[in-house]
């Protein structure tokens, strides 16, 4: 039996249908299935991918068969129209288009009126009465065919028809014009390649060849390396009958989405252009018109104006496509004097507020299930939806890429110091804060900033990581830009940015550009994520809690559906400026009676910081993590600072410069830091435990239900745990007795070194919940710290040692264990013990379904990111994942 290389249609049949994607390509698989629903689809042959293959492996011979099956095809078209591929009294003419199963950019453009030469043009002019369009048509053909199939550099043609047109649009070009015109253009082809081809069907195999070719071009072959399409799945190649949308006013060629890509409002949408040929629209060498004016559209003429009967054609012939892929459709249409056509459709692209929107609309219109709408959903997706995205349609000159940190676009004046940021927004001004990197003093800058740009660190420096948690775009690592703090601006290739200056920022595609750019809002209410999330809520099992340190991060968390506050990092309350200088004055204390005189002041602020978040949280369980970083984050590093901190306290630059000296760590990641502080400073948790306890009371007495849970971080020996826990419990005794008040509190640790995760049934015991601190249990585990993997990770990625930053995205394989066996040995000997995570894999669907997987409580990530995991914990459990 020979096989089959050749898949024809028309006429309302068609030898494939829609689910051949991976042999008929996703435009062959198209339209194919429009044919068979006996849509108006111009008749035509697909040829196979896997011709395609045979040809590479031939080494560039064509199938045995192969032709003698398209000359069949061609034969059948014949007939379908009444035309002859070559007949020089009434020539029929083919598009060549290539499509691969997924649609691949960098494969062969498509060619258009093949089979014209310099007698079926004059048969074209003849029989149409239309000379002007035939010679219109020819010119096309002769440029792309010479651009596309014969690679001569499409410049070389687009001048001539710029300088034969000179301010006209090309279709005012007179018969004598066009004549003139394409005999210019095959004078180039000649040039290059010897004489235009005139048989129309050598030109179909050279079309034919060119798209095999393309298929392993180096653009091409690069796209599919990137985004995981193995190289032999082929492209298929369609040939089509022509429809011409160039045959004057009655005539033209648009793009419509069933939907609207944008806001995915159900709304039908798009842009046509009257006596153009397909290529004019997308283009963008012309300016289309819009369809309807469904969602305010003002400008330009419709299709429903102008041709109203062929608009209601449309409209119904959208809707049944929709209606039948059941997804929001992207179609591509002509019309021929008043006759539409349809010539392809696929499910397009949309933003991911549209996806979501799109989504729950089909649901309620029985078109899906609910679960199948939660699959059609990526999760990473809805981090986006909240943010604003920039505008599609703006002109925009990207002048730097780093790394996406935190999605959202955003614009605004530069500046490059955090007490500007504050200052010119505090008079109501946008700027974007740029910095080298950003350290816990600019948290104030950063909060006032629209954005946040740094040249340097990773996915989870300083600026990354607070900038998710307040839900700010965010471009790190922008080794692109050279920043020069002392003259006030940045270089980015040859552009100065100075002070001043607008740019805009992409967090999510971690792009900069120049200037200004419109964005488009996110949805105020968030109507259709809340019932996708219900959902999702609905057929989870994994909570998901939120990484909180303020009341307002506390209630926007909870707005957005966490059931409690996994982290609340306590460090950013001693950053406040009276805690600040208390706790300069604690670490530089004498004495422990010193000490705690400086931390009583500390005490109301937290006491306050402690409130707002209970009251936030009302009912829900909040995880207070106590102080985990190094004493030195808090003294000054800069010498000019050393000495204005030294006067403000009182004391002598030589000691405040000793005090520094003692407390300076070689590594401070592995310093003086977390339960380490607790143990040889016990002041510092009993104050933090009993400002959070009196906290407690205070709201209590407001009818408030407070779940607080203390965390212990950094532990690696039960008795670390042990003693921590007993300091804590007498504080907090002590604090309720004075209260004469009860409270349901409940102490716990971090898992977040190695030894601790062996150890966990020890710790267990000292222990009423586990929170596995993925971040640094990852650093830990891996031995190297976040702030010094950039000097070697993008060889490791190069080389293939790493695919991804272990950081970003969760290691199931190592730290994964570590994971799994610290939650078994806490179960077994404490039953019931509570296991969470804290670190940003709370966030990543990766580690999300691991979690899910083995079977722990709760995950805890940004706000941003809550209704992301929420998805995430979904798909897990409906086994998406
Ligand atoms: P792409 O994948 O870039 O969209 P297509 O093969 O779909 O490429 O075609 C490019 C343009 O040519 C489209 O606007 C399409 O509508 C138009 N086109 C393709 N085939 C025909 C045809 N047979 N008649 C008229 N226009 C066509
Ligand atoms: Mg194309
Ligand atoms: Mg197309």
């Amino acid at each position: 039996m020979t096989t089959k290389w050749v898949y024809a249609f028309g006429d309302g049949q068609a030898d494939g249908d829609g689910s051949m994607k991976a042999l008929l390509g996703g435009k062959g698989a198209g339209l194919a299935e429009m044919t068979r629903l006996g849509l108006p689809v111009p008749p035509g042959l697909t040829i196979t991918t896997a011709a395609c293959n045979h040809w590479f492996q031939a080494g560039g011979a064509y199938a045995e068969g192969l032709w003698d099956q398209v000359r069949a095809a061609l034969a059948v078209v014949e007939q379908q129209t009444g035309k002859r591929f070559g007949d020089a009294a009434n020539p029929l003419l083919f598009s060549v288009r290539s499509g691969a199963a997924d649609s691949m950019p960098g494969m062969m453009d498509t060619v258009l009126n093949l089979g014209l030469n310099d007698e079926t043009v004059l048969g074209l002019a003849e029989r149409t009465g239309r000379p002007q369009f035939a010679w219109d048509s020819y010119r096309r053909f002769v440029g792309m065919f010479g651009d596309v199939v014969l690679g001569i550099h499409h410049s070389r043609f687009q001048r001539l028809v710029d300088e034969a047109r000179k301010d006209r649009p090309a279709s005012a070009l007179s018969v004598e014009e066009l004549q003139v015109l394409v005999g210019k253009l095959k004078a180039v082809v000649a040039d290059h390649n010897g004489t235009f081809p005139q048989d129309p069907h050598e030109q179909l195999r050279l079309a034919v060849e060119a798209v095999f070719r393309s298929f392993n071009g180096q653009r091409a072959r690069y796209y599919r390396k990137t985004h995981g399409i193995p190289d032999d799945c082929g492209t298929a190649v369609n040939v089509q009958a022509m429809v011409f949308g160039n045959m004057g006013d009655t005539s033209a060629t648009g793009v419509a989405f069933t939907r609207n890509p944008k806001s995915g409002a159900h709304a039908f949408f798009g842009e046509w252009l009257p006596n153009a040929q397909g290529e004019d629209v997308v283009a963008g060498t012309h300016t289309p018109n819009p369809l309807n004016r469904l969602g305010g559209i003002k400008d330009g003429v419709t299709l429903e104006e102008a041709m109203p009967v062929v608009y209601a054609e449309l409209d119904a012939l959208q809707k049944k496509l929709e209606a039948h892929f059941r997804d929001m459709q992207d179609i591509e249409f002509t019309i021929e004097q008043g006759k539409l056509y349809l010539l392809q459709t696929r499910n397009g692209k949309r933003t991911p507020a549209a996806a979501v929107q799109i989504v729950v609309d089909l649901v309620a219109e029985g078109l899906l299930t609910e679960e199948q709408a939660l699959k059609r959903i990526k999760p990473a997706d809805l981090e986006m939806v909240l943010r604003p995205v920039l505008d599609p349609d703006a002109k925009k000159k990207c002048i730097a890429r780093g790394l996406d940190a935190s999605p959202g676009a955003a614009s605004g004046k530069v500046v490059f110091h955090s007490e500007e940021a504050q200052e010119l927004a505090e008079k109501g001004e946008s700027v974007i804060l740029v910095r080298l990197e950003t350290s816990p003093e600019d948290i104030q800058g950063m909060t006032m900033a629209k954005g946040i740009l740094t040249s340097r660190g990773g996915q989870t420096s300083h600026a990354a990581v607070v900038a998710r948690g307040m839900g700010k775009p965010c471009v790190v690592g922008c080794t692109e830009i050279l920043v020069d703090y002392g003259r006030q601006l940045f270089y980015a290739g040859d552009t100065v940015v100075r002070r001043g200056d607008w740019i805009t920022i992409d967090g999510g595609k971690g792009e900069v550009y120049e200037g200004a750019i419109p964005t488009l809002a996110p949805p105020t209410d968030a109507g259709a994520m809340g019932k996708l999330l219900s959902w999702a809520d609905s057929r989870a099992r994994l909570k998901v809690r939120a990484n909180a340190d303020t009341g307002a991060d506390a209630a926007n968390a909870r707005s957005l559906g966490a059931v409690g506050i996994g982290l609340c990092r306590t460090e950013h309350m001693f950053f406040e400026p009276t805690a600040l200088r208390a706790m300069r004055q604690m670490i530089l204390a004498e004495d422990e009676k010193a000490r705690q005189r400086a931390l009583n002041l500390v005490l109301p602020i937290q006491r306050a910081d402690f409130v707002e978040i209970f009251k936030a949280m009302d009912g829900l369980p909040v995880t207070i993590r106590l102080l985990d970083p190094p004493l030195h984050e808090f003294l000054p590093a800069r010498a000019e600072e050393i000495s204005t901190v030294a006067k403000d306290l009182g004391v002598r630059v030589d000691v405040l410069e000793e005090r520094l000296k003692q407390l300076h760590e070689a590594n401070p990641m592995m310093g003086h830091r977390g339960c380490r502080i607790g143990i040889t400073t016990p002041e510092v948790y009993n104050t933090q435990v009993r400002a959070l306890v009196e906290a407690a009371c205070q709201v209590m007495k407001e009818g408030i239900v407070v779940l607080p849970e203390i965390m212990i971080p950094l532990v690696s020996m039960p008795a670390e745990l042990e003693r921590c826990r007993r300091q804590c419990e007498e504080t907090a005794e002590a604090v309720l007795a004075e209260y004469g008040m009860r409270l349901d509190y409940k102490i716990g640790t971090m898992i977040e070194l190695p030894r601790a995760a062996v150890l966990a049934d020890k710790i267990a015991a000292h222990a009423d919940f586990f929170s596995f601190g993925t971040n640094d249990l990852t650093q830990m585990t891996y031995g190297f710290s976040r702030d010094d993997m950039g000097k070697f990770f993008g060889d490791y990625v190069s080389r293939g040692i790493l695919v991804d930053s272990p950081l970003a995205v969760f290691d199931k394989e190592g730290v994964g264990e570590f994971v799994k066996m610290a939650s078994e040995k806490g179960r077994a000997a404490r039953p019931g013990i509570k296991l969470g995570v804290c670190g940003e894999h709370g966030g990543d669907p990766t580690g999300v379904a691991f979690f899910h997987g083995i079977g722990l409580d709760y995950v805890s990530c940004s706000p941003f990111r809550v209704p992301v995991a929420r998805l995430a914990a979904a798909h897990a459990a409906l086994g998406y994942l």
